[in-house]
């Protein structure tokens, strides 16, 4: 191509969205975690996981092969501001383009290709909320699934929401594209308005009907999240009620032992407690995996780096933010619904996805 030819096309069109990446690694060398710099300087993450073959199956071949699965981000920041979730601590900066969810896949496509690996998954569970940037995401979820782009199937992309009703709603009327997470965190409401904030206006019932409509449409299990948070959400209590929720459901639960977060109060429930939490609900019928959690040493937790560059939050603003979660965590113990309105970025936020009647 004539070097002019060449210069005027990379001047009319941008090729790359992202600015820069620096890449931590952790897990030695199974966990790769990449903070992008896009156009306007806003700071998004992804993170690479690798795991590898496992069992035999016979004749040489693994029962599971392997896989790389990486971990995207929809928005900057997130309104949501779960209280346990370093990205919710950050709030919201904007929504990301099409080409930037992209374009996060392909840098991570990019470092495999030399060792001639590929990404096997992808998971919409890093910074934001993928269904309050639903056009984007379905865009880019068209992309991915493309065999002429990275031709990943429906089973191999997770779309995680905190609970967005009518988003669901709208994947369901769309069919099977990928497969749906639920961040559910508490099956009671009292506890859930405190931990997932968008509860206060998608109470868990909605929340787990619109879900089983989607696994009844689209034939898919959906998986539920539950960060397992010690002596907030991880008593037999919670256990039970769990299991009631989701009896008779064709639906997985992931338990996840809560990253640290510096302004939380909250510490990860212990491995026995995890445990016997996984039990309880499996004596209730219902599948459940407990999840190991990667990076922790490259600060992998959902929005950690981004918030480490921010910069380092002031003590009495992490004291305040502390009592103002237990405050909120004690009313929630005695059984009492917030009556807290929505933050003003997530209200905007929800009214302008809310559907026509
Ligand atoms: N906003 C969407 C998707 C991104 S969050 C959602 O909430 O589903 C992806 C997952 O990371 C969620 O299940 C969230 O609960 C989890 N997560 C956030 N903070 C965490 C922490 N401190 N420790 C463990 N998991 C965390
Ligand atoms: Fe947002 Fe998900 Fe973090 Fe909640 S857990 S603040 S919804 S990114």
């Amino acid at each position: 191509m004539p070097a002019a030819l060449k210069a005027e096309i990379d001047k009319s069109f941008r090729v790359d969205t992202i600015e820069a990446n620096d890449v931590s690694v952790s897990d030695g060398g199974l966990t790769e975690k990449t903070l992008h710099r896009l156009g306007d300087g806003q700071l998004v993450e992804s993170v690479l996981m690798h795991y590898p073959a496992r069992g035999f199956a016979g004749a040489g071949r693994p029962l599971h092969r392997e896989r790389h699965t990486l971990c995207i981000s929809s928005q900057a920041g997130c309104a949501v501001g779960c209280p346990f979730c370093a990205t919710g601590e950050l709030g919201f900066g904007r929504d990301l383009e099409t080409a930037e969810i992209v374009d996060q896949v392909r840098h991570a496509a990019r470092r495999l290709a030399p060792s001639g690996r590929h990404l096997t998954n992808v998971v919409f569970m890093g910074m934001g909320e993928p269904l309050l940037n639903l056009d984007r995401v379905l865009e880019s979820v068209e992309i991915l699934s493309d065999p002429r782009e990275f031709g990943l199937g429906a089973r191999h992309i997770v779309v995680s929401t905190s609970g967005v009703v009518p988003g669901i709603r709208r994947l369901t009327a769309l069919g099977p594209q990928f497969t749906l997470a639920i961040s559910l965190h508490a099956a009671r409401d009292p506890l859930r308005d405190v931990l997932v904030p968008l509860n206060r206006r998608w109470p868990v019932a909605e929340v787990v009907a619109a879900a089983r409509d989607h696994a009844r449409v689209t034939g898919r299990r959906v998986s539920y999240e539950y960060v397992m948070i010690s002596g907030v959400n991880d008593t037999d209590i919670d256990a039970d009620a769990l299991a009631r929720l989701l009896r008779g459901d064709l639906a997985h639960i992931n338990l996840i032992p809560m990253n640290p977060v510096a302004h939380t109060p909250w510490q990860a429930s212990s491995p026995e407690r995890v445990a016997q939490f996984a039990e309880r609900v499996r004596h209730g019928g219902i599948g459940v995996t407990v999840r190991a959690n990667r990076g922790q040493d490259a600060g992998a937790a959902c929005g950690q780096l981004a918030a480490n560059r921010a910069g380092e939050p002031a003590a009495p603003a992490v004291a305040r933010r502390r009592e103002s979660i237990i405050r909120a965590s004690e009313a929630a113990m005695l059984g009492n619904r917030s009556t807290e309105a929505l933050p003003a970025d997530l209200e905007a936020a929800v009214a302008l996805r809310r559907p026509r009647r």
